[in-house]
């Protein structure tokens, strides 16, 4: 064992160019040259790559990416060409004479690295062809696919349980930068990793400065952020609609920018082609709407502009991630308003999706919005909810960096929480604020919680009021969200503000007006 580590620090070297291991790719890939699998949870610009492209060097035989990013397959393997690895790809977009040569290399064990889409691997054909090769690893990447709870997922990584039947003693990897509990246990239950050695790389990007603004001429205001600090470098800018992508690409350009669009509604050759262009100009700028992202890897991203405000923080962190990947300085810049709010309720409530899905999505935008609405430093507000509470506050957020005003909500987050805990938390955030507010229901008097202490105790704040209270005790991590019927549950940070041991100021709601006898400035 020792001498393989060894060979895999000289491959590190000598092929990557590398000094040192990023934790915890050592691990990883000392986990692997054992012949064990493993399931690897990394930030975005992490290192997930190096994790199954050493390891299918330093084992005999062909390593197996199998990955839903058929277009940047290409890429990839070019990429790796370039450092000197034999590698190729399988996928639909390919002709056939490259196709059939890439078999037969992969068949020759002239391959060490091989790139297919899942649905391409699980055909019969190729699986014979799979199994009369030699492999060394199969990795799986973007494994937060196989989630049904999440907006990437294929149902063909469903099918991707069957490799361990199929191959076994080959050793499996599985690699996302999705980090909630959930979606790692249907990794680990839908592909059968349940001997998986688990890696879990901390989520925080300290060269990302996170900014949150309200809207107002959100495109004056994007122009300007853009003028001022970034006018000669690499950006992308979200927005949610494939019109407002185009207009403000357009607008961009007239305005002397290299702006291009990209979305799911242009021709997959124009796409491809303003991919391509992104990857190789410098400077330059892509608007796009959430369908440009996966897999992007272009370290020197210097802003990443929200013009909309994206669903989750998932979804925000993930887009956000893409900035700053080389590690230098990197801006993550957003302006929401209320009109996004409701655009994205209205989505959501036309979905296909079943009820009990809307209900997670919902919870989603509500925790969203909480981190829109945080006084306190945004970072550690993010990582909180990713599961890490104990970080210290940045110095590097717009919260950090320009305190906000805030009022002194212990007392009205107390009642919260006691009105949560007293009717049983089973219930969720609508029903809460009606034994607040004292609102009568059939329901309430079905219960009995009209005789609850707590039933009425919170008339000086409205239902609006309320919600961000809410909101922001859910996006500070007081409350959790139990995802499938929306109830909210104590969690154990609130002891000490229950315990009066600990006082909490919220941000000044800026609709509000009754609670304005309460405000004080921060
Ligand atoms: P991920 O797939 O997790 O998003 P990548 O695998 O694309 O991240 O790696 C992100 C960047 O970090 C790449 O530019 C890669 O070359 C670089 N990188 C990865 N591992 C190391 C390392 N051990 N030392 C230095 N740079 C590394
Ligand atoms: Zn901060």
């Amino acid at each position: 064992m020792r001498g393989m580590i060894e060979r895999a620090k000289q491959i590190l070297a000598e092929v990557f160019g590398f000094e040192s291991f990023r934790p915890p790719q050592d691990a990883v890939v000392e986990t692997l040259l054992n012949g064990q699998d493993a399931l690897v949870i990394m930030p975005t610009g992490g290192g997930k790559s190096l994790c199954y492209q050493l390891p299918s060097l330093a084992r005999e035989g062909t390593g197996v990416v199998i990955s839903p990013l058929i277009a940047l397959m290409q890429d990839q393997v070019s990429a790796l060409s370039q450092l000197g690895i034999r590698a190729g790809c399988l996928n639909s977009s390919l002709p056939l004479e490259q196709l059939q040569a890439t078999e037969a290399q992969l068949v020759n064990g002239e391959l060490d690295m091989i790139y297919i889409a899942p649905e391409r691997l699980l055909q019969p054909r190729s699986l014979a062809l799979f199994q009369r090769a030699k492999l060394a690893l199969f990795a799986i990447d973007e494994a937060h696919c196989v989630s049904q709870w999440g907006h990437d997922f294929r149902p063909e990584y469903m099918q991707l349980n069957r490799l361990r039947g199929l191959f076994p003693g080959v050793p499996r990897i599985a690699l996302t930068a999705t980090a909630d509990a959930r979606t790692r246990q249907e990794i680990i239950e839908r592909l059968e990793l349940t001997d998986a050695r688990i890696f879990i790389q901390g989520f925080d990007r300290p060269n990302i400065r996170y900014r949150i603004g309200q809207k107002d001429r959100a495109r004056e205001q994007l122009l300007r952020f853009i003028k001022e600090e970034h006018a000669q470098d690499v950006g992308i800018v979200y927005c949610l609609s494939r019109k407002r992508v185009e207009d403000t690409a357009a607008w961009l350009s007239e305005r002397g920018f290299n702006a291009l669009p990209y979305h799911a509604g242009l021709s997959p050759e124009l796409r491809q082609h303003h991919l391509h262009r992104f990857l190789t100009e410098e400077p330059i700028i892509m608007v796009a709407t959430i369908a440009f992202g996966m897999g992007i890897d272009k370290p020197n991203v210097r802003f990443v502009a929200h013009l909309d405000l994206p669903k989750s923080v998932e979804a925000y962190y993930q887009e956000t991630g893409r900035a700053g990947r080389d590690g230098q300085p990197a801006d993550a810049w957003m302006v929401y308003g209320l009109q996004d709010v409701i655009f994205l309720r209205q989505m959501l409530e036309g979905s296909q999706a079943d009820e009990i899905h809307k209900q997670v999505e919902r919870q989603k935008l509500e925790a969203m919005l909480g981190l829109c609405e945080i006084t306190n430093c945004r970072r550690q507000a993010l990582l909180a909810y990713f599961g890490e509470p104990d970080h210290p506050p940045c110095g590097n957020c717009d919260t950090c960096l320009e305190p906000v005003p805030v009022w002194d909500g212990t007392e009205a987050a107390r009642k919260a929480l006691s009105a949560v805990y007293r009717g049983g938390q089973i219930y969720g955030v609508n029903y809460i604020i009606d034994i607040l507010l004292g609102e009568s229901s059939d329901k309430s008097r079905q219960r009995g919680h009209e005789q609850l202490t707590t039933w009425g105790i919170g008339k000086e704040l409205d239902r609006n009021q309320w919600r961000s209270v809410f909101r922001q005790l859910v996006a500070r991590g007081y409350l959790t969200v139990e995802p499938c019927h929306g109830a909210l549950q104590l969690a154990e940070r609130c002891r000490a503000l229950l315990r009066g041991e600990e006082s909490l100021e919220l941000r000044r709601d800026l609709r509000s007006k009754a609670a304005s006898s309460k405000v004080a400035s921060g």
